[in-house]
């Protein structure tokens, strides 16, 4: 086996690759571009593309594919051959520059959300060379923004790359004021992604996991999560060979695969890789995604990357870890006396401003049908958005706010009485896991996205927000006569007037939406209550102002999360009436039958014989079958009117407001059946067999 070091990055046309293979004027060109968002002549694009096409068929690779990220968030991919006939009837390979830049997929199969028309097919997809190439199944994957013939982007990466472009030119004039002069400031992520792992074989007996990705009926195990030992816990040999892999798959493409462990629920574990660039982050996250059902399936296991798999344990989240940074700076690093830093109290207070003013559209950047069962379950953070800061900044920001004297404190030493164990400080900031949105020493943690996301709607709305706020200070800093001074008054003014979106304590308490109600801030409980607010006037302001998004690609958006809601649920209502109708109800009956006949033949041989237990279980199942009977004719009616609603918001909150009722009662009676039928009899793996099962 080849080292870690000489693995790493093998499948990726990295920097050291470039370096390599490009003449010396190529590579400088090319590196402006990744470094300072700086244009690319095709005649140099040419050269990449020739030496891209030289290495990945060293490699193997016979193909090329336009790697993009459609409003479905998944990522797409169409793979042409490097073939080009020869005179001689022969081929070679063959790759030009403007194949590297322009690709023309046909785009009328991907939600445009009204962008364009059904015959309008046309549709490009355009290189990010600030993303590094790689090779995945014997094809060079070229990543690529996304758009429609008239220039409107159809993708996730397009408005991302904007909105780095613009908090980067706005955080730029405020270092500036600082006497920094840098080309471009970038923010940065680490995506840390929680999943489950199966039984390919329940898996396959499931077929509400096969189509909706998660567990749609499962009475609650006898045990679940409460030991609290599966966190952290001893990585089993048939889970830990499956990481191993992932990891080695992941190293290859040039991700920073860096930590993994069980995580809270049984059967449930994450991977943590090192921050980079937000785009490449985003990419290599897609990617780890992908990787991670990929190598499952060789395990005889299934990967399940959906919110929610099981009802009664926690679902899964991916944390979003943001930050800005210009070469060697970490914009949001408080340092030893953060009262005394001035350049990262102004970031601080543009990120404040800008969670408070934007809450909503950050909430709307991971509201999905699936996510829907974490937000404000006490597993997940609210769905109300605060921000969590710590005591020693929560301190800061109160002197700042009341304009109040602050004493530094003295980083303080653990002792933990033992001579031998080190001595070591103590963090300035605590954790709280309850907190969508906490400062985590040098970078805050988002942690309301849930783990079948793509960041990069996560990722727009947070750098276009923090832009705008670094706008609005530059603007007044950039006339002051005294900076130093006019700056703090500038901060403390902000900090005073967005303080209600800072909250430190639990957020998981019934006190906190009744106080957050008192503060003004948002609650919007579901995907359906928070969609609407995209199309704010102030939002949609926001994102036109920087160029991330115009109102029509905003409208488009809108469009696309309400019809793809309404979507998940008439799967979900369907999957449901099928298992139902075809599964439960008849595993039912076979039992019930059972059950009576027994009663007859007993009764037969002596009718004093007492029959107490069988018709006691048969009660009880005849009473379950008759909810679910019932429920079943009335979510047939409730989905079909959901359905044929012709306003997309009517008929998405028809599937929020009555079918979803309606299919949680049918699943209350479908349990009730699980718990009481013979174990033969009923025909779905149980939450018992697949959250315990044992593969070694
Ligand atoms: P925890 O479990 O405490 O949240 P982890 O170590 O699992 O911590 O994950 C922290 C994540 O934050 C890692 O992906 C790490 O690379 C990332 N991170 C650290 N510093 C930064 C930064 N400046 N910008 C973005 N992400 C960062
Ligand atoms: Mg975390």
């Amino acid at each position: 086996m080849s080292t870690v070091p000489e693995m790493f990055g093998s499948k990726v046309f990295n920097d050291a690759t470039m370096r390599q293979r490009l003449p010396k004027e190529t590579y400088k060109a090319l590196k402006k571009t990744i470094d300072n968002g700086e244009p690319l002549d095709l005649s140099v694009a040419n050269i990449v593309a020739n030496a891209m096409k030289d290495w990945a068929c060293e490699m193997g690779a016979t193909h090329y594919t336009h790697w993009f990220q459609p409003l479905t968030g998944i990522t797409s991919e169409k793979h042409d051959s490097f073939i080009s006939p020869t005179a001689d009837g022969g081929v070679i390979m063959e790759f030009s520059g403007k194949e590297l830049v322009k690709g023309e997929p046909d785009a009328s199969s991907f939600p445009s959300g009204g962008l364009r028309a059904t015959c309008e097919a046309r549709g490009y997809t355009a290189w990010d060379p600030t993303s590094y190439a790689f090779i995945k199944d014997d094809t060079l994957c070229i990543p690529t923004a996304f758009c429609s013939y008239t220039g409107e982007a159809l993708d996730k990466k397009t408005p991302l790359l904007r909105s780095m472009d613009a908090v980067s030119n706005q955080a730029c004039r405020i270092l500036k004021l600082f006497g920094i002069n840098v080309p471009r400031v970038t923010s940065t992520v680490g995506a840390e992604q929680e999943y489950f792992l199966v039984d390919k074989e329940d898996y396959k007996a499931r077929r509400d996991l096969i189509l909706t990705g998660r567990t749609l009926f499962g009475c609650p195990p006898a045990k679940g999560q409460e030991m609290e030992e599966h966190y952290f816990g001893v990585i089993r040999p048939a889970v830990s060979d499956y990481m191993k892999e992932v990891d080695e798959e992941l190293w290859k493409l040039g991700i920073l695969a860096k930590t993994k462990h069980n995580e809270v629920a049984p059967a449930q574990h994450e991977l943590a890789p090192i921050f980079s660039t937000t785009n490449s982050a985003i990419d290599g996250n897609l990617l780890t995604m992908e990787v991670m059902k990929k190598v499952a399936e060789r395990h005889g296991l299934v990967c399940l990357l959906h919110e929610k798999p099981f009802a009664g344990v926690n679902g899964s989240g991916k944390h979003n870890n943001w930050s800005l940074s210009a070469p060697g700076l970490n914009l949001l690093d408080p340092g030893k006396k953060p009262m005394e830093n001035l350049r990262f109290l102004v970031f601080l207070a543009a990120v404040i401003k800008a969670v408070d003013e934007y809450q909503d559209l950050l909430r709307v950047s991971v509201a999905s049908p699936g996510n829907d069962h974490r937000l404000g379950a006490n597993e997940a953070p609210p769905a109300i958005i605060s921000m969590f800061v710590g005591d020693e900044l929560g301190e800061v920001i109160d002197a700042l706010a009341d304009d109040t004297e602050y004493h530094d404190h003295e980083r303080q030493k653990m002792d933990l009485g033992v001579a031998v164990l080190p001595k070591f400080s103590k963090d300035n900031t605590d954790r709280n896991r309850t907190s969508p949105f906490a400062f985590t020493g040098n970078k805050f943690e988002f942690r309301a996205p849930g783990s079948n996301m793509n960041l990069s709607d996560v990722n727009t709305v947070l750098n276009t927000a923090v832009a705008k706020e670094l706008r609005e200070f530059a603007d007044i800093l950039e006339s002051a006569e005294n900076f130093e001074a006019e700056a703090m008054v500038l901060v403390k003014k902000t900090v005073k007037e967005h303080k209600r979106i800072i909250f430190n304590g639990n957020g998981y308490s019934d006190e906190w939406p009744v106080e957050a109600e008192k503060r003004g801030l948002h609650n919007l409980k579901s995907t359906v209550d928070a969609l609407p607010t995209m199309m704010d006037e102030k939002n949609l302001r926001l994102m036109n102002d920087f160029g991330v998004m115009s109102p029509a690609e905003m409208n488009a958006r809108y469009e696309v999360g309400l019809e793809n809601y309404s979507k998940v649920l008439n799967i979900e209502a369907l999957t449901m009436l099928e298992m139902a109708n075809q599964q439960i109800v008849p595993a039912i009956i076979d039992y019930e039958n059972q059950l009576a006949s027994t009663i007859a033949v007993k009764k037969a041989v002596n009718a004093k014989i007492s029959c107490n237990a069988e018709e006691h279980q048969l009660e009880t199942l005849a009473e379950c079958a008759d909810i679910i009977s019932e429920a079943i004719n009335n979510l047939r009616i409730a989905r079909k009117a959901a359905k044929n609603d012709p306003d997309p918001l009517g008929s998405a909150r028809g599937f929020h407001d009555v079918v979803i009722p309606i299919m949680d009662r049918l699943r209350m009676a479908a349990d009730h059946a699980e718990q009481v039928c013979g174990e033969d009899f009923w025909p779905l793996p149980t939450y018992t067999q697949m959250l315990w099962y044992v593969k070694d």
